[in-house]
């Protein structure tokens, strides 16, 4: 298998035929070897247009999404970056190849130890990762210019919000546990909210404190 000629080709079908147009955007997915972010068994369908298991019940997310999660944060490159839901790491990588500092929370721990050895292995140095709830944030390191949350949640973390700078971007899944919208959330100068409603997305559940309860089958975590 040529990954290079297979990441290409994803490239050209999906990311450009998708209709992504953020130029560092598409350099980044063509740059970050996603066969290294799944099992080795997988390796052959890692430049697919789908998601795949990669363990512990979690997916890596579709290229496609990754991309298009990655152009809604209009990142150019100084920013400090929040992601909620580490998985694999694969998304992390692009987003600290668009930006200064990505700082990521996983709550499943042998994903997050997996994921730092791949980041580790690639030298991506501008990424700090923390094992636990990221629905809550990361207050220590707030305000942040751009915050992706990589599973779905029954509404948008209150938080997140206050962790957010000013002109900063949300981009977060919000819905039902097997269908969301994603949304955009800005911050404007006045302190309000601008929110765009981009399209319907299907994400694993965003567990924790202002998320979904674990056995949850529709009832939001009031905890
Ligand atoms: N972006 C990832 C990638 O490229 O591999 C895929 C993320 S996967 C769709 C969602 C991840 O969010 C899962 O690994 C899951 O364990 C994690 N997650 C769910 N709730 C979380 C929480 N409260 N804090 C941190 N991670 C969480």
């Amino acid at each position: 298998m040529n990954y290079d000629t297979a990441r290409k080709r994803m490239i050209d079908s999906q990311i450009i035929g998708g209709g992504i147009t953020d130029q560092r955007v598409i350099e980044a997915l063509g740059k970050v070897p996603r066969h290294l972010f799944v099992e080795e068994a997988m390796a052959a369908r890692a430049y697919g247009d789908s998601s795949l298991p990669i363990g512990e019940k979690q997916t890596i997310s579709q290229p496609y999404m990754v991309a298009l999660m990655s152009q809604l944060l209009l990142l150019k490159g100084k920013e400090k970056v929040l992601e909620l839901g580490t998985g694999s790491g694969y998304q992390t990588a692009v987003l600290a190849m668009l930006s200064a500092h990505v700082y990521t929370i996983e709550r499943i721990r042998p994903l997050a130890l997996r994921a730092r050895k791949t980041l580790d292995q690639l030298g991506l140095l501008n990424v700090n990762l923390r094992i636990g709830d990221g629905s809550i944030g990361w207050n220590d390191e707030a305000p942040f210019d751009a915050i992706l949350v990589t599973a779905g949640a029954p509404e948008i973390p209150t938080t997140l919000l206050e962790q957010l700078d000013v002109g900063g971007r949300l981009v977060i899944p919000i819905g039902e546990h097997h269908s969301q919208m994603l949304v955009r959330i800005t911050k404007e100068g006045d302190g309000t909210f601008l929110r765009e409603n981009i399209g319907e997305c299907r994400f694993v559940k965003l567990i924790g404190k202002q998320g979904w309860n674990e056995e949850d089958r529709g009832t939001l975590n009031t905890n």
